[in-house]
């Protein structure tokens, strides 16, 4: 027989102990919001030396905080993820995501956790995804989003207790070759196209939009949300072979709005603004329908843009 011990900070969804008190959970959860969810590469070294944690170690022990940016007010079930990805210098950086999901609206408008912490390294300039650790077993929409990846053979999945590779999930899989597409997401078609006319809308914002990953429709199409205080938050499109699984540019900017710890209220949200390709658009009612979820907000502004093919 052993004595007992002092009791570890227990996860309540897997019970596996962790590190963080709850103290060190607080200071890291402000500490990612004010970073927009992201920590750097040397935050990540600090908490090894730290903690005397592996960076896989530490990217599992991220997921009870990752869990804390859900906003999910219909399955109130909260998940976690966190990418661990390489950007352009190389250097690890860890991505935070969570599930985001809107009342009175059709469930297929939810944003996963995966497609989150993705969706923030795409938008964070991550070059690769090396490992994705993930609260709870990933969902076959989210297996399939990942599949897009071009890293879809190579990058670890973690589980709080278990560790697969994407092809052990996905077996059989279609994907975008199928569809005669020889690009992905973080592989991207060479931007090529020009803008002829962009009607007042802003250089970043159309930016955003000839970053869009969309082999499938054509809309190079984003999203601005610009906050009275908190400065500026984009999202991009990013579509899927299977297409339903496509991440949506209003969703994407409200997953990066939630990640910095913001709300999607009045006092907040300045303007929302939607640009779409000319001849190309398939955004503006299924925006509309989230934007629906939440009370007082302005009214989306709607923008098309000229291209040269
Ligand atoms: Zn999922």
């Amino acid at each position: 027989m052993t004595s007992s011990t002092s009791p570890s900070p227990i996860n309540s969804i897997t019970g596996h102990t962790h590190l963080f008190d709850k103290p060190k959970r607080d200071a890291l959860f402000n500490q990612i919001k004010s970073q927009r969810g992201r920590l750097t590469t040397q935050d990540i070294e600090n908490l090894c030396s730290e903690y005397s944690l592996t960076q896989e170690q530490l990217l599992r022990e991220c997921l009870p905080i990752a869990s804390l940016f859900a906003v999910a007010p219909v399955s109130h079930f909260l998940v976690g993820a966190v990418v661990l990805g390489l950007d352009e210098n190389q250097h690890v950086n860890f991505y935070f995501g969570a599930n985001v999901e809107f009342t009175h609206q059709p469930l297929s408008l939810v944003v996963h956790a995966e497609q989150s912490a993705i969706n923030n390294a795409w938008l964070n300039g991550a070059k690769s995804i090396v490992k994705i650790a993930i609260s709870d077993a990933p969902c076959g929409y989210c297996r399939q989003f990942m599949n897009e990846l071009a890293d879809a053979t190579t990058f670890d999945i973690l589980l709080p207790s278990q560790q697969y590779k994407l092809n052990e999930l996905l077996p059989a899989a279609f994907g975008p070759t199928d569809l005669g597409n020889e690009y992905s997401l973080f592989n991207p078609a060479p931007v090529t196209q020009t803008v002829v006319d962009q009607s007042g809308v802003c250089g970043a914002l159309v930016d955003a939009a000839l970053n869009a990953y969309v082999p499938y429709t054509k809309n190079f199409s984003a999203v601005k949300i610009t906050t009275f205080e908190h400065g500026n938050f984009y999202g991009r499109y990013a579509e899927n072979a299977a297409y339903s699984p496509s991440l949506a540019p209003l969703q994407s900017a409200i997953s990066q709005l939630y990640l910095a710890g913001l709300p999607m209220d009045a006092q907040t949200i300045q303007k929302i603004e939607l640009v779409q390709t000319k001849g190309a658009e398939n955004q503006q009612q299924v925006s509309e329908a989230v934007l629906a979820s939440y009370a007082n907000l302005p009214a989306l502004e709607t923008y098309s843009l000229r291209l040269t093919q």
